[in-house]
């Protein structure tokens, strides 16, 4: 491979980026709090700041703080520096998908005893989906969590297929929030540690095996070979320098991959049926697979 292709660009760019964050797979818990997946849905975007006020104090809608614990599933204690990824709609029912000002989206870094809270307001329904708001949960040696919390009292609750009754929570009014007609809810997630490469890997690589839509003129084969993993990038469009590129993924977790030649890692995400539907990099790209 040149050193001039765009994938190693867009490797380079992306191991300078942000720290590895591991992805999540549905998986039974035995400590206090239950770890509950949820579709991440189409409208998760990177790069939202870090902030406890996802937006002004008078952006239309009923105000609402979220706040909860971030612990260890298997020992419910807390992750102190757990960070969460959080997105939702505004009142018209619109997500923030282009603007600089991430309207309505935010990180927000969990305290020593693994505690969040941030301010809001309440999600309205859009199409067939109730009032929710959407949580990407990462901590260092962890899975992430990607998951949803939901709103008690929203017929579509009942309707929409993709709502888990552990997910909906009872709303409180707030006392201390200056806002007129606050409300409070209480969201804990808890996370389970990444494993390391198991006897199975023959296995599960041939689930992994697929193509995975890279960036929109990058598409990512990946064949499994026995116990070993490739892939093989191919490239349309103003990337496209006539380069076919390919290597090897070297097993660093169950199912987290680094590319040596670029100093890279690529994580294989399930989905709440346990089938593996994206792949998350080391920038915090998300690739969807396509078949
Ligand atoms: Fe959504």
């Amino acid at each position: 491979m040149a050193r001039t292709s765009p994938v190693r660009r867009r490797l380079i760019a992306g191991s300078l980026a942000l720290p590895f964050v591991p992805l999540a797979r549905v998986f039974a818990g035995n400590g206090c709090v239950a770890p509950v997946t949820n579709i991440i849905g189409p409208a998760y975007r990177k790069g939202a700041p870090f902030r406890t006020r996802l937006c002004a104090p008078d952006e239309p809608g009923t105000p609402l703080t979220m706040q909860g614990r971030i612990v260890d599933a298997a020992t419910c204690k807390p992750l102190a520096a757990a960070v969460l990824d959080v997105w939702q709609v505004n009142e018209a029912g619109d997500y923030d998908m282009d603007s600089d000002a991430f309207r309505l989206r935010g990180k927000i870094k969990a305290d020593a005893l693994g505690r969040y809270a941030f301010d809001t307001i309440v999600p309205v329904p859009y199409g067939r989906r109730p009032k929710h708001i959407h949580y990407l949960v990462t901590q260092p040696g962890y899975e992430s969590r990607i998951t949803q919390v939901y709103f008690e009292g929203d017929d579509r609750n009942a309707t929409d297929r993709y709502v888990k009754k552990e997910l909906i929570i009872a709303t409180t009014e707030h006392a201390g929030d200056p806002r007129t007609g606050a409300r409070l809810g209480t969201l804990d997630v808890a996370l389970e540690r990444e494993r390391p490469p198991e006897a199975d890997s023959e296995h599960t690589y041939r689930e992994y095996a697929g193509r995975y839509q890279f960036t929109p003129t990058i598409l990512l084969a990946v064949t499994a070979q026995g116990r070993r993993l490739f892939w093989h990038a191919d490239v349309h469009g103003d990337d496209d320098d006539g380069e076919p590129v390919d290597g090897e993924f070297m097993p660093r977790a169950k199912g987290r991959f680094f590319v040596p030649e670029y100093d890279f890692e690529v994580t294989f995400v399930r989905n709440e049926h346990g089938s593996v539907d994206h792949t998350l990099d080391s920038e915090g790209h998300l690739s969807k697979r396509i078949d």
